[in-house]
């Protein structure tokens, strides 16, 4: 069983703690995550990590592609030797 969020009654409002930017913030600004369940990041919290994480993929696709397309390059020439290898085994 999940371990239940600690939860405060701020102004009768609900409020949690957000693990990124620390603050306690009413649920609301808190992305749902099932039924009874908050996400751990605040909304802004959640986007910027959503953001930073989107970028850094992009920029590890756009790096594959980069290396795929150059002939010749070592990095290629050394995944082509790895997967040689790879299928004599
Ligand atoms: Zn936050």
């Amino acid at each position: 069983m999940r371990k239940k969020r600690d939860t405060f009654l701020i102004n009768g409002k609900t409020c949690i703690h957000c693990m990124d930017c620390k603050q306690i913030k009413p649920i609301e600004e808190f992305g749902k995550n099932g039924p009874s369940w908050f996400q751990a990041y605040c909304k802004p919290c959640a986007n910027a990590r959503n953001k930073a994480y989107q970028s850094k993929y992009y920029e590890r696709q756009k790096h594959k592609n980069t290396k795929a397309v150059m002939p010749g390059s070592p990095e290629l020439e050394l995944f082509i030797n790895m997967m040689i290898k790879e299928l004599a085994l």
